[in-house]
């Protein structure tokens, strides 16, 4: 079901850890931002979209991870696009046949037979420094940074007032950092999100990549909640994150990914030697 969040911008979300596919009406057709996961789910959002009398002109992933690197052959042809360094990533990492399989052993074993991985990670990198998805719409602006994943990109699309998070800025999932390929993931994270805050701080609805679309109040509780968590990282502090707790949506994971975090972030200091 297409739910719209702004004047023509729509959310179609996933039963798969609330993943959020989002369509951007244009003149000639539609953007679609991380497709989105099932294959049944993507049949309907397409579905959705015929009925509509729209078809899919262009499609973005916001970073190369395989839940936001799908697409389903009902959508269509449409150019799909990256950022240059997401698009380099999904070329060093799904180079052939075998690492897809790769890719299915790592998702969930309840859902793996309903994800179709034939189109997954065709997408064409964008220059670098592209300032915005060149496609016949709302102008969307990249806002690439360093941090979840290499080339991840949140995206705002100022005429509807609407920040594409990407895998930021959840309210059901903490900062989940890029511990490969960063000496210091967690500046990176804070680095990201005063670039997110100082170029979309005052926009109307934010679209995290899972979790819950927000309000304007959102925007900047999401970024404070963040920033507080890895405030918290960075002091090793004790720490009260509501995403955490054991009644909390991936209450029965998420502690695990934590743990992980401080783990990985301790044994650096140790190698560093920073206290
Ligand atoms: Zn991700």
């Amino acid at each position: 079901m297409l739910i719209q969040i702004a004047e023509g911008v729509l959310v179609h979300q996933s039963s798969f850890m609330q993943t959020n596919a989002v369509v951007v009406q244009g003149r000639a057709g539609v953007l679609l931002i991380d497709a989105g996961v099932r294959g049944d789910e993507m049949t309907c959002l397409a579905n959705d979209l015929r009925e509509l009398g729209q078809t899919v002109v262009a499609g973005f992933s916001t970073h190369p991870h395989w839940d936001h690197l799908l697409w389903h052959a009902s959508l269509g042809t449409a150019p799909r696009y990256g950022t240059a360094r997401c698009a380099a990533t999904v070329r060093d990492r799904l180079p052939d046949a075998a690492a897809k399989a790769r890719v299915a052993g790592l998702i969930p074993p309840d859902i793996v037979e309903q994800v179709p991985l034939d189109l997954l990670g065709l997408i064409t990198g964008l220059p670098a420094d592209t300032a915005r998805i060149p496609w016949d719409g709302p102008q969307v602006r990249i806002v690439e940074h360093q941090a979840h994943a290499p080339g991840h990109a949140s995206l705002l699309i100022e005429e509807r007032g609407v920040l594409v998070a990407g895998d930021m800025l959840s309210d059901v999932l903490i900062p989940l950092l890029d511990l490969n390929g960063t000496a210091d993931p967690i500046e990176d994270h804070l680095a990201a999100l005063r670039l997110i805050e100082g170029a979309a701080g005052d926009v109307d609805v934010v679209v995290p990549g899972h979790g819950s679309v927000g309000g304007a109040d959102q925007v900047r509780a999401r970024i404070d909640q963040d920033r507080a968590y890895l405030l918290a990282l960075l002091d090793a502090d004790v720490l009260s994150d509501p995403r955490l707790g054991p009644s909390a949506a991936f209450g029965d994971w998420l502690p695990g990914v934590h743990k992980r975090q401080l783990q990985h972030l301790a044994r650096g200091r140790d190698r560093d030697g920073t206290p």
